[in-house]
């Protein structure tokens, strides 16, 4: 999606209202750790705060699917992240980190119009949580026969533990 940006462009303080949605593929969002459903939805205002350059600022509402760190069970996400990102004209389209170090990284446009695709994609990527459990307590999977221990016991730990232990010799003495 581009927004003409033409009409705000001229003079500061004005806004856009800016809405659309997205699919997984087109915010470049397939093959990594989670799967996205489709659409993934952006309402927000886009303001302009003179000498071209552009806050944009709003809501992006999406839902993924991670995987449980512990017993690899889908875990469905709901996503709702707020957005706040700042387009200064001939950056380029995919995003510059300002030369400034003081400035905030900004991302780029060219031209009268403004693709928001990349920084959308980097809010919604710094909002994903770096591990997922499928519960705070979740027992994950037994590491010896792989069964989920949060559905069936098995004692293979148990029986890892007694073979391990330097007493097991002695406990076998009469
Ligand atoms: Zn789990
Ligand atoms: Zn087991």
């Amino acid at each position: 999606m581009l927004i003409d940006i033409r009409t705000i462009t001229r003079v500061p303080g004005t806004e856009l209202a800016v809405s659309g949605t997205w699919t997984p593929r087109g915010l470049d969002l397939e093959g990594g750790d989670y799967v996205f459903s489709d659409p993934i939805r952006f309402e927000g205002i886009l303001s302009s705060a003179g000498q071209g350059v552009l806050r944009l600022k709003g809501n992006l509402s999406a839902s993924a699917l991670g995987t449980c760190a512990r017993c690899l069970a889908p875990v469905p996400m709901p996503l709702a992240v707020p957005v706040e990102e700042t387009f200064r004209p001939g950056l380029g389209p995919d995003g510059t980190v300002a030369d400034d170090p003081t400035e905030d990284p900004s991302f780029g446009y060219e031209g009268h119009l403004l693709d928001p695709a990349e920084a959308l994609r980097t809010a919604l990527l710094l909002a994903l949580p770096g591990r997922v459990l499928c519960r705070d307590d979740c027992r994950g999977l037994c590491p010896v026969c792989g069964n989920d221990r949060n559905t069936t016991e098995c004692d293979c730990l148990e029986t890892q533990r007694n073979r391990l232990s330097p007493f097991r010799d002695l406990e076998k003495l009469p």
